[in-house]
């Protein structure tokens, strides 16, 4: 029947005329997602240990790792994703199995400049010596004056 089509149109415009309507008054707030949304990338850069797993998983080569030796050690100066390649496909997440990459529910990454939309995830120095080094050394000096306060509290026994 001619304008069938037309009629049922409008019957739907109708509808939603008075369904209620749902706005977020962004960026104050932010509109809800959901608990796997792939949003903004976060990076623990303890758990990381510079495999670059991530940057050979991912089929756009957006993730750039520099390393530094520190010790015998690998250490992780620069992680860096060109999120302007990304399919937000979570293989470099899936790849990771120090559960070091996730995702967030950070949608906002718009940026004014171009030069601005790398995603700088780590940028940092290589430390002189191995931090675990520096981490055991202050427990050993612990106990050695620990161990010194023993034996003077002992030789003050003996003497008495
Ligand atoms: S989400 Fe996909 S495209 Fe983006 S960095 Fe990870 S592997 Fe590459
Ligand atoms: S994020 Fe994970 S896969 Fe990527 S370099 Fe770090 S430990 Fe390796």
């Amino acid at each position: 029947m001619f304008g069938r089509g037309l009629l049922k149109g409008l019957q739907v415009t109708w509808k939603e005329f008075w369904t209620p309507k749902f706005t977020v008054q962004y960026p104050e707030e932010k509109h809800p997602v959901p608990a796997r949304f792939h949003g903004r990338f976060v990076l623990d850069a303890d758990k990381c240990i510079a495999c670059n797993l991530c940057a050979n998983a991912c089929p756009n080569r957006v993730i750039n790792i520099v390393t530094a030796k520190v010790g015998t050690k690998k250490y992780l100066t620069n992680y860096v994703m060109n999120i302007q390649y990304c399919l937000f496909c979570g293989l470099c997440v899936e790849a990771c199995n120090k559960d070091a990459i996730h995702f967030s529910d950070d949608f906002g990454m718009t940026q004014y400049f171009y030069k601005n939309i790398p995603l700088v995830l780590v940028d940092r120095v290589a430390p002189e010596a191995p931090p675990e080094d520096a981490e055991s050394k202050a427990p050993a000096d612990a106990t050695d004056k620990a161990a010194k306060k023993t034996a003077a509290a002992k030789a003050k026994g003996t003497e008495g």
